[in-house]
């Protein structure tokens, strides 16, 4: 029986791992990656980490880990398929077939890109992940959609590969900070096209081009590659009737990460919370670990 399983490894994940371990409790994060460290992988450069300035995401993600794995937190990998409670403890089940008793739950599964939904962009390649697949683009035109501190983020990262940038947003202002904003606007090879709704991807076998609309006029701009950066959804199907979700699917719980389900908390990007940032996902798996041991010892 542990007192603690983890799921998510992410920045929330691994803090309460490192928090749990400090804490002298058994705990075991379960995840769906391999050694994994979460979204933060996919930023190029975290400037807003204190003490760790211009460290790239996925060296933050893994010296989180290294740090996990230094205490001695273990880890399962595996996919959650569903968790149950007998009024006493947690069941959580894995789709290797293990189910795993534990005293309490800390849900840390983050959060998922939204996919893009238009005509045309289930049968071509749309690229999630900038950092990933930027290199495939280079001395190549591509759009990043989107107008928030990821599209801008992907769409500096780009610059540096790609002939022309087009960051293609929906509304005539853009979401990001300030800083990455005006770092965009001075960048020569960045084209802002804003009020733009995008209507189709278009293409043969790849990507060709999108259709858009902007100011009520259809238009079409030639393309080598889409990068898209609209957000994401949280990863809160498995809670679905176990606790309560707000209406787009992330687990409504306060600064102690305690949901409305007896030993079950959420942290990091997954729970409601007015700011999603490395540091409050790393600051939500410390309080998460923090009360449920303060659960634990109030039960015995
Ligand atoms: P986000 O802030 O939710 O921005 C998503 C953007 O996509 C918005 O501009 C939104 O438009 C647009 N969008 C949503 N659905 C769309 C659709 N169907 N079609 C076209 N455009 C659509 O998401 P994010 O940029 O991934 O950031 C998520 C969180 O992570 C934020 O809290 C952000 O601050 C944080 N983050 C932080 C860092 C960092 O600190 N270094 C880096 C990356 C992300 P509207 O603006 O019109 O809603």
């Amino acid at each position: 029986m542990y007192d603690i399983i983890i799921i998510g490894s992410g920045a929330a994940g691994l803090t309460a791992a490192i928090y749990a371990k400090r804490a002298a409790l058994n705990a075991l994060v379960v995840e769906k990656d391999y050694m994994g460290t979460g979204q933060i992988a996919f930023s190029e450069c975290v400037e807003n980490y204190p003490g760790l300035l211009g460290l790239s995401g996925l060296d933050l993600g893994d010296k989180f880990r290294e740090h996990a794995e230094q205490l001695g937190a273990k880890f399962h990998e595996g996919e959650v398929t569903a968790l149950s409670w007998n009024g006493e403890n947690w069941t959580v089940e894995i789709a290797d077939g293990s189910r795993i008793e534990t005293k309490t739950v800390i849900f840390a599964a983050g959060a998922s890109h939204r996919r893009l939904d238009i005509p045309g962009s289930d049968k071509r390649r749309i690229s999630y992940c900038a950092v990933c697949d930027g290199s495939l683009y280079k001395d190549k035109t591509v759009a990043v959609i989107g107008g928030g501190d990821t599209a801008l983020g992907d769409a500096l990262y780009l610059s540096k590969l790609s002939k022309t940038v087009y960051l293609i947003h929906r509304r005539n202002e853009f979401r990001a900070n300030k800083s990455l904003q005006e770092r965009v606007f001075e960048t020569d090879n960045i084209v802002t096209v804003t009020e733009a709704v995008l209507s189709a991807v278009t293409g043969g076998d790849g990507v060709e081009g999108v259709d858009y609309i902007q100011r009520g006029e259809e238009k079409h701009m030639a393309l080598d590659g889409i990068f898209a950066a609209i957000g994401s959804v949280p990863n809160s199907r498995i809670l679905d009737g176990i606790c309560e979700l707000d209406e787009k699917g992330f687990v409504i719980a306060g600064e102690d990460c305690r949901t409305s389900a007896d030993g079950l908390f959420a942290a990091g990007d997954v729970r409601t919370t007015p700011l999603r940032q490395v540091i409050t996902a790393a600051a939500d798996g410390a309080r998460a670990a923090i009360a449920a041991e303060n659960y634990i010892s109030e039960k015995n």
